[in-house]
């Protein structure tokens, strides 16, 4: 790791990646981003981004929503992540940051007219949680913001108070995950993923109408549950009761990977172990982004 931004730009030391107090972003919030992964496959001695072009999409997306302008095309973002990586000699697995935000120095809440800024970093990054297969979760008591509030298809800055006060809520109770029900009383997602229930044997997740972030994760696993393992899959409403009862939960994105949550608000999912739905969704999950599943090696993008 060589400690090297894209910033404005330009390949920079990550002393020379800064930004003034006075930027709009920092005091309004009103940047978006992205969380991308890379995983290292030590065999093939390959590093492999999943998903890259999707994630570009939905930034391009989010900067629309925000009225900020991109002045890359969706090619050169992914080239510039490559040449970062690159750059940076990363053979491990990598979380990748993209950043698009108001640079403007003027007090003001607008968000037309503004200057903005793009940066990308990378971190190594490994597992999200304690243990991706013993997720323990509460309910939370705060609720997702809302389409006509902050959109949370929008995958931008400011939002991500409500996801931190959710999280660090269940923290502090000595929980690893919250999980957020809309203004309706349904469930949304957890703090930074998406959720899927199993009753019956179907698989069911949130619509996107339900102040969720339109996952990449999820429609990855959307796919791979009809297509690989034959479950059906319905995006409908979920209540909050249907957690309790619900034979598996798992949760899906980007820091998470396909998760297991065992138990919420101490009751036990299932037998309050990971599920064979789940378990078989991760084997698959983990074989086609570490670059072994040549079938869906169009998600995957090499490095080197
Ligand atoms: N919901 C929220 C609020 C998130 O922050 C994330 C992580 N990006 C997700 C869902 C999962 O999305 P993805 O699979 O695209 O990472």
């Amino acid at each position: 790791m060589k400690g090297i931004i894209f910033f404005d730009g330009k390949f920079v030391p990550e002393e020379e990646a800064k930004v003034s107090v006075k930027t709009h972003a920092f005091n309004y919030g009103t940047g978006v981003f992205e969380g991308i992964r890379a995983f290292w496959n030590e065999k093939k001695e390959q590093l492999f981004v999943l998903a890259l072009k999707e994630h570009f999409q939905r930034f391009e997306n989010s900067c629309k929503i925000l009225h900020i302008i991109l002045p890359y095309s969706l090619e050169e973002l992914s080239e510039i992540v490559l040449e970062l990586l690159r750059k940076n000699e990363l053979k491990q697995d990598v979380y990748i940051r993209p950043l698009a935000f108001s640079s403007s120095e003027k007090i003001g809440v607008k968000l037309t007219g503004l200057e903005s800024s793009i940066t990308i970093f990378v971190v190594p990054f490994g597992s999200y949680y304690p243990d991706e297969e013993k997720v323990r979760a509460i309910v939370s008591s705060w609720r997702r913001v809302s389409d006509n509030a902050i959109p949370a298809r929008a995958k931008c800055c400011g939002a991500y108070v409500n996801s931190a006060l959710a999280k660090s809520e269940a923290l502090l109770a000595g929980f690893d995950e919250a999980i957020v029900l809309n203004e309706d009383g349904h469930v949304a997602e957890a703090s930074a993923a998406n959720i899927f229930i199993i009753r019956n044997g179907i698989a069911i997740t949130p619509p996107v109408t339900a102040n969720i972030l339109e996952g990449i994760t999820r429609e990855i696993v959307i796919s791979l549950l009809q297509n690989e393992l034959s479950i059906e899959v319905q995006e409908r409403e979920i209540d909050r009761t249907e957690l309790y009862v619900a034979e598996e939960i798992f949760v899906t994105g980007t820091a998470c990977n396909v998760s297991a949550i065992v138990e919420v608000n101490g009751i036990k999912i299932g037998d309050g172990k990971i599920g064979k739905i789940t378990k078989s969704l991760r084997e698959l999950y983990f074989g086609i982004v570490r670059g072994e599943n040549e079938k869906y090696s169009f998600l995957l993008t090499p490095v080197y």
